[in-house]
């Protein structure tokens, strides 16, 4: 048969295909794009997340460096909001990492950066 030569679309993020779908609480995916199932669209773009992540922890670092070498800024130590981004970073770092429930006090800490944060940016 034809049919059976032309190779079967996987999933570009997690490899499943037509005849192996990934199946969540009983209920295989379906497709969302020719090449991306249901699963995976539903997932937070864990990967973008950590490149804001690494940027806003790299500028950071940039800041916390240039205050090493030349001191004082305008109005403070820091010309930025070094620890705004740094606890942004950490922030995002934690939503890559998934929740961990035998931890509460790190749902704790999330809960308090995130509070922290609300009106920066
Ligand atoms: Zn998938
Ligand atoms: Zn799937």
């Amino acid at each position: 048969m034809i049919g059976d030569l032309i190779e079967a679309p996987a999933c570009r993020e997690c490899g499943c295909t037509q005849n192996n779908a990934c199946v969540t609480n009983g209920v295989p995916c379906h497709w969302v794009e020719p090449d991306l199932c249901s699963v995976c669209a539903g997932k937070p773009d864990v990967r973008g997340l950590a490149i804001i992540s690494a940027s806003q922890a790299a500028d950071a670092l940039a800041e916390l460096l240039r205050f090493a070498r030349e001191g004082d800024g305008l109005t403070g130590p820091f010309q930025t909001d070094v620890v705004e981004q740094l606890l942004d970073a950490a922030k995002m770092a934690m939503e890559v990492e998934g929740y961990d429930t035998e931890r509460p006090e790190r749902a704790e800490v999330y809960a308090a950066i995130v509070n922290f944060l609300d009106g920066w940016a």
